[in-house]
């Protein structure tokens, strides 16, 4: 590690400061110091009264100056070691917004005995002094970064403690488990088991089923976290474009008669019931001779290959039924959900073919145009990717770091089972249950290294 990467052991120490709230102009901005000379430091550069004697979680209007220079009017707010966020003296100076102001009172505060904070320090702060598990530290960040009803619900209850609560009392069960068969390593060659073999079994069977479940949910929480990929795929002049339009509710996407106009594709984000779905329309699907157009029709089967639900339009009053069969079993892809959007009910002389829905294609009649079923769309897209599995209550982790520790945990666990059927030593036992025990650990932040810290805590924006 170099001098200038975070570590565990030293500099808690040093007061740090940081500029909080975004850069750039605003109306006001905040600047947080937090350490043992926070409230020393804040208080040689601020005239109004004495800080050093204030209480905690009180307010004070004053000025910041530089010698006989007044930088700005501010409001000092105080929290005092232990009731903060980072548990140590933090002081939240908030200044009005302009960058020179914020630049000339960092300055200032540095040059009074602060360090520039790292990024996430604060947070990491939190976490080294017990405020927060790893995992809430990172929900910190997820915090920041939702930008949907869900993901901020998400983070939310990963904030809230979620599921590392849940595998910490896990976790120490094991412990003592781990504990009893090391205590018979030290009998050695005697034929003691202290262990109950049946109650260390459904031990590991529990935790490997609340495992499964949080890595089954990695798929959603993934999925709400970045958006769900959504192509709308069709041939030419079906009308995916005016329907993209219509889902949006603006005029974004070209229209126009001539077919293929949708040369390249086009990335929208729609919010349904808080969730984001990333809508991608693309050029027809027909097999075109047309160079550029057939560049699209590429690009349609590679977006259709990432995505995670597909809307394939078609015009009902053109498509022959042959034609539609041939789309769609070029267009499947297993484990992706098809809707199928019957477009152009408006038309006169609508054909009669019809739809039986399934579970891999749903249909459904709409006119893009005439805005017809334009709801009911949204809802069944919603239902199709989220299927009643975000109901509020449950847990759904989003972090893949989260997601390698526990299929680690999870294939410790299942080598300690194996041990157990099969005729191996206890000190084998021991050592599966320590792997399983550690990348547990390594979740909540029961086990960590200046490796992983600085992996998480280096993503954070400064000021977090
Ligand atoms: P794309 O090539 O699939 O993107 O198709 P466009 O969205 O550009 O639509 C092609 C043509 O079909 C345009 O003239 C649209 O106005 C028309 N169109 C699209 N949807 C409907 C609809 O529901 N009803 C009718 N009558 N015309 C539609």
């Amino acid at each position: 590690m170099t001098n200038e990467s975070i570590s565990t052991s030293t500099q808690t120490e040093d007061t740090i400061v940081a500029l909080s709230t975004a850069n750039g102009f605003g109306a006001i901005a905040v600047i947080r110091l937090s350490g043992l000379q926070a409230i020393e430091i804040a208080n040689a550069v601020f005239r109004g009264k004495n800080l050093e004697k204030q209480a905690s979680h009180t307010l004070h209007f004053g000025q910041i100056a530089d010698g006989e220079i007044v930088l700005d009017d501010v409001v000092v707010a105080l929290f005092i070691a232990p009731k903060s966020y980072t548990k140590e003296d933090v002081v939240e100076i908030s200044c009005h917004g302009s960058p020179y102001i914020v630049q000339a009172i960092i300055k200032l505060l540095l040059q009074t005995g602060a360090r520039a904070a790292k990024p996430g320090e604060f947070t990491l702060r939190a976490f080294l002094n017990g405020q927060l598990d790893l995992s809430q530290a990172e929900a910190v960040a997820d915090l920041i970064a939702s930008d949907s009803k869900a993901s901020h619900q998400i983070a939310m209850q990963q904030l809230r403690g979620g599921f590392s609560s849940q595998l910490q009392v896990l976790r120490e069960k094991l412990v003592n488990f781990a504990s009893l068969i090391e205590l018979e390593l030290d009998f050695g060659e005697e034929d003691v088991e202290f262990a109950n073999r049946d109650q260390l079994k459904n031990l590991i069977l529990e935790i490997n089923k609340v495992i499964f479940e949080l890595i089954r949910s990695f798929e959603l929480g993934n999925v709400i976290k970045q958006g769900v990929n959504t192509v709308i795929a069709g041939r030419p002049n079906a009308g995916k474009s005016t329907l993209l339009n219509a889902l949006l509710n603006e005029d974004r996407a070209i229209i126009s008669e001539i077919p293929g106009t949708t040369r390249d594709t086009i990335e929208e984000i729609l919010n349904i019931s808080g969730v984001n779905f990333r809508l991608i329309d693309t050029a027809g699907i027909r097999e075109a001779t047309d160079t550029i157009e057939a560049i699209g029709v590429q690009k349609t089967m590679d977006k259709i290959s990432t995505s995670a639900l597909l809307v394939y339009v078609f015009d009902v009053n053109e498509l022959s039924e042959t034609d539609l069969q041939t789309d769609l079993e070029k267009l499947q892809r297993e484990g992706m959900p098809i809707i199928a959007a019957a477009n152009k009910v408006d038309l006169a002389g609508k054909n009669s073919i019809h739809f039986n829905s399934s579970d891999e294609i749903k249909f459904l009649e709409i006119s893009a145009k005439e805005k017809q079923h334009i709801d009911e769309l949204k809802t069944l897209i919603y239902n199709t990717a989220i299927q009643g599995r975000l109901t509020g209550e449950e847990t759904v982790i989003t972090n893949i770091r989260h997601l390698e520790a526990l299929k680690r945990t999870n294939e410790a666990l299942k080598r300690v089972l194996y041990g157990m059927e099969n005729p191996v030593t206890s000190d084998f036992l021991a050592m599966d249950i320590k792997q399983a025990l550690y990348y547990l650990g390594e979740i909540t932040g029961a086990v960590t290294t200046d490796d992983l810290l600085e992996n998480i805590f280096s993503k954070f924006c400064i000021g977090k």
